[in-house]
């Protein structure tokens, strides 16, 4: 073969990254500090949000969101099946209940229609999720929780850079969660934010994410009675470090490079993909812009999920890393036991999840490689159809 593997997924880093870790290292402040301080208010203005808080990761950025909007024990929170498992985590966190909704068929996003379907007496919160980047429809979603005096907290993990009617993602919601884990948008390794339009949210969250003490480290170390703090309520150890937000201010600045980048690989696959009948490629709707976080294709075989996993062995065998989107929530046993979940419930989702696969998408990826994936499917398919 002799040609070179195509990885999932590529970090993107260059010397700016390399440059801005080596700064704090010779700084002599590592963990949360000015950098962090920085990359909240550059984060801020660059999803238009009035307030941003830096976090060990999405997870715990849900977590507080959650906390801050007064949601606790008894109280159900409307999200997806179709979603990593830490959407549903950070609502057991704060032992509320998940509570969840189908999604529609094209953007594979939470349907407004079942979240109406879903709300109770109980409900407290809606949590969409943007799959792969997607925005989901915010209108129709904020009409809903307006109406039940609900809080909507967006989990963005996937949709750093994305608009919905031209307006950021981080600016929709009453909390957006993002996420800076390894493979996102923008990635510090591990890491996460969260944004709010709130003044008192703000506070709570940063008071939350230290320890509940009442002043962030650098703040306490920077004024004359150094020593003093108050512990205000129970808190976490979810803070970031400066190496981390240091990387992200570099890769913040590279955002809209690096979506146009994706969007590049992604028209690419839908173009080359699109007189093969047996694959439904994704949309971007004409109101949004798509952050391309996954380019996820779904098989219309008669057997959906074995040719999904004939192909991924035949990408596989030549080097080529692809992926799965999601486990639908109620398929892991211990949500299937929290959410009373059985298979048949959300159709749109479980017939999603059959015939899904992620391929790879990465601002480092060349039009070249999209080629070699795409003859691989094709190839795949007709020696399936022998
Ligand atoms: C990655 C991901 C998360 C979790 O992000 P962390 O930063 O690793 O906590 C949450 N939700 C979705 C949809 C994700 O893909």
């Amino acid at each position: 073969m002799g040609q070179k593997p195509i990885p999932f997924h590529r970090p993107y880093g260059g010397r700016a990254e390399e440059e801005a870790i080596l700064r704090v290292l010779r700084s002599g402040w590592l963990t949360m500090g000015p950098e962090t301080a920085k990359f909240e208010k550059e984060f801020a203005a660059y999803v238009r949000a009035p307030h941003a808080v830096a976090a060990s990761s999405c997870t715990a950025a849900m977590h507080l969101a959650l906390v801050v909007a007064g949601v606790g024990p008894g109280d159900e929170v409307i999200t997806t099946p179709y979603t990593f498992c830490a959407t549903l985590e950070a609502i057991e966190y704060v032992r509320a209940k998940p509570i969840l909704a189908d999604v529609t068929e094209d953007t594979l996003n939470i349907d407004p229609h079942e979240i109406e379907r879903k709300t109770t007496k109980r409900t407290r919160a809606i949590l969409p999720v943007d799959f792969a980047g997607h925005p989901c429809e915010m209108n129709a979603i904020r009409s809903i929780a307006d109406r039940h005096g609900v809080a909507v907290i967006s989990d963005a993990a996937h949709s750093l850079s994305a608009r919905f009617r031209g307006q950021p993602v981080g600016s929709l919601a009453d909390l957006t969660a993002f996420s800076f884990y390894v493979t996102k948008p923008l990635s510090t390794g591990e890491g996460g934010m969260v944004t709010t339009a709130r003044a008192d949210w703000n506070e709570r969250l940063r008071v939350l994410r230290l320890h509940g003490m009442n002043r962030d480290a650098w703040r306490r170390y920077a004024s004359a009675r150094s020593w003093y703090y108050e512990v205000e309520e129970l808190g976490y150890k979810y803070n970031l470090t400066d190496l981390q937000a240091a990387l992200g201010r570099a890769q913040l600045r590279r955002q809209e490079t690096l979506r146009r980048r994706r969007q590049q690989i992604a028209a690419a696959y839908s173009e080359a993909l699109a007189d093969v009948e047996e694959i439904q490629c994704p949309v971007a709707l004409s109101h949004v812009d798509h952050a391309w976080h996954l380019y996820v294709i779904r098989f219309r075989t008669p057997e959906p999920s074995a040719t999904r996993d004939r192909v991924i062995s035949c990408l596989s065998d030549r080097g080529i890393g692809a992926s799965v989107h999601f486990i639908p929530a109620h398929y892991h046993p211990y949500y299937a036991r929290r959410c009373r979940g059985r298979r048949g419930d959300f159709p749109v989702a479980e017939q999603a999840f059959e015939g899904a696969l992620s391929l790879p998408i990465f601002p480092g990826m060349r039009v070249s490689q999209v080629g070699r994936v795409v003859r691989c499917i094709k190839f795949a398919l007709a020696r399936q159809a022998q």
